[in-house]
């Protein structure tokens, strides 16, 4: 795995002093699953506790990477079928259950055409209409079996759990941490943030919410014990010689990079790979689809910042969120259940 490019932290802590006699503390920064990732975990066995996760973070990439043809999720897609972890496998069966519930929005087998637009080589080009068709066929998470840990794909089929990988590391990590004895830990796996606990002085975490089109944070998110997961257009994306913008985030029905009028999706849950298949699922469907999805299974919050420059909020999320005064062009609205 090359060091590629730095992605744009979505999410990021925002600083404050605390008082008192702080706990232990101890940090740890590395790069895992094509992204740089921060460990911060407070109290006694604070650094058994991060190392022990940072060690459980690289199996996982070495596991479900897609361009690691040691992986096992190589090992699927060389040979069409393979006898994999249990942990693999749940991870598919669970991406393929979320797949079936979006309608395929999210869908684990869109790496072909992925591929094709060059977004997993980093290098970037816009695939013919005709590339794009013939590469549909091969398309359709309803055509992937899970028996057991044995996986097996039709023809032509590949898995990518790039939409997933990092949500589920971050239940592992948290796991993880909580088995070492921690109660206040931040995790930012690339963007995607788990809060374990409430901060070390007993205060809700103070999340940025990033401003998709610049440097800044367009608001505050005030919250404890969950995890919080961005996707966006305006990360990995690239600039064809016409001009248009063309993002990592693959639209299954069409083939192309989903563009449905969202900037920007924030999933919060409990658990990192709900927020992280949603996350992606939900930035495909567009916001009337998003906030229908919302409604019929309101297991989770989201804010949509939408291409009109509004900000839609669902309820549990609403007093969390403080809009920065200096995004005074931007609309905030609660969404009606
Ligand atoms: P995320 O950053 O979590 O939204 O995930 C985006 C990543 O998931 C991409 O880099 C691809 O590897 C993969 N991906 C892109 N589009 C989809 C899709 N519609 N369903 C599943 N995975 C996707
Ligand atoms: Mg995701």
């Amino acid at each position: 795995m090359k060091l590629k490019k730095i992605l744009p932290i979505i999410l990021c802590l925002l600083l404050s002093a605390c008082s008192g006699s702080a706990p232990e503390e101890y940090s740890y920064d590395f790069f895992a699953m094509d992204t740089y990732m921060s460990l911060t975990a407070y109290g006694d066995n604070a650094e058994k506790g991060v190392k022990a996760a940072a060690g459980r973070i690289a199996e996982l990439t070495l596991m479900l990477s897609v361009t690691d043809e040691n992986s096992e999720l190589s090992a699927i897609n060389r040979g069409g079928v393979a006898k994999v972890s249990e942990e693999t496998a749940g991870l598919i069966a669970f991406a393929l259950d979320i797949a079936d519930k979006t309608d395929g929005a999210l869908d684990p087998t869109v790496y072909p055409v992925l591929r094709a637009w060059g977004f997993t080589a980093d290098q970037n080009r816009v695939p013919a209409p005709e590339e794009i068709s013939a590469l549909l066929k091969n398309i359709g998470h309803e055509h992937v079996q899970v028996d057991g840990n044995t996986v097996a794909l039709d023809k032509g089929m590949m898995l990518d759990l790039g939409a997933v990988a990092k949500g589920y590391a971050g239940d592992e990590t948290e796991r993880i941490l909580r088995e070492n004895g921690i109660t206040s830990a931040l995790i930012n796996l690339g963007g995607n943030i788990q809060l374990v606990g409430s901060k070390p002085d007993g205060t809700d975490w103070r999340l940025g919410l990033k401003d998709p089109a610049g440097t800044g944070n367009i608001g505050v998110l005030t919250v404890s014990d969950c995890a919080v997961v961005t996707s966006g257009s305006y990360e990995r994306c690239f600039t064809a010689e016409d001009g248009t913008v063309y993002g990592h985030i693959i639209d299954p029905a069409s083939g192309y990079p989903a563009d449905n009028g969202l900037i920007s999706v924030t999933i919060i849950a409990d658990e990192g790979r709900l927020c992280d298949a949603l996350s992606t699922a939900l930035f495909v469907m567009g916001e009337e689809c998003a906030l229908e999805y919302w409604r019929e299974n309101k297991n989770f919050d989201v804010i949509l910042i939408t291409d009109n420059a509004e900000v839609l909020i669902t309820g549990g999320a609403a007093d969390k969120f403080q809009l920065d005064s200096a995004y005074g062009n931007l609309t905030v609205k609660v969404v009606e259940e």
